[in-house]
């Protein structure tokens, strides 16, 4: 993953610096980036806030949405997409 994706980035780099005869700005190679398919991949977790009126209600640390009555909701955000595996920010 990590040596395909420096490939990825400096492949575009060249030919956008080959193109432009100047360096790419984020925004450009952003574009070519996602171009290429490559996502952000946001990590939440779920926060267990169970009540009388709402069994196990969970929402989730990115968006605030809530799941009820599930004691183990989904491993992703239905709402936002976020992966559940409780590593906010982390380096995959
Ligand atoms: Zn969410």
């Amino acid at each position: 993953m990590r040596k395909g994706l420096i490939a990825l980035i400096f492949n575009i780099w060249l030919d956008l610096m080959a193109e432009k005869g100047c360096a790419p700005t984020a925004e450009e190679m952003a574009d070519h980036l996602i171009s290429n398919g490559v996502t952000v991949r946001k990590h939440g977790r779920w926060l267990q806030e169970g009540n009388a009126v709402y069994m196990w209600r969970h929402n989730c640390s990115l968006c605030g949405d809530p799941v009820y009555n599930k004691i183990k909701p989904y491993n992703y955000c239905p709402n936002c997409g976020a992966k559940m595996d409780g590593e906010e920010n982390a380096e995959k």
